[in-house]
């Protein structure tokens, strides 16, 4: 019998990353952390809190979810905050 380890990929639904986020309708992108404590279910489906560090709350579902950043605009201030982090 073969073991078949499950690794998540695929349609993985990131953590974290720069996302574009269906609210507000800015044409930037984001980088998001996702607060996963606060998952919920809604009539929307399984909805998600995010939280940009430069301090955006976005919430996405499975009907309206976080949109790859593509060739949007990243956000400036988030740019400054990461690049922080990382000299940090
Ligand atoms: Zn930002």
């Amino acid at each position: 019998m073969r073991q078949i380890a499950q690794i998540t990929g695929g349609a993985s639904r990131p953590s974290k990353g720069w996302l574009k986020p269906m609210f507000p309708i800015t044409g930037k992108a984001h980088y998001f952390n996702q607060e996963k404590e606060f998952a919920a279910i809604t009539a929307q489906g399984r909805a998600y809190f995010w939280r940009s560090i430069c301090g955006i709350d976005t919430v996405s579902t499975d009907k309206m979810p976080m949109f790859e950043p593509g060739n949007w605009d990243r956000c400036k201030k988030c740019e400054l905050k990461l690049a922080r982090r990382a000299a940090a």
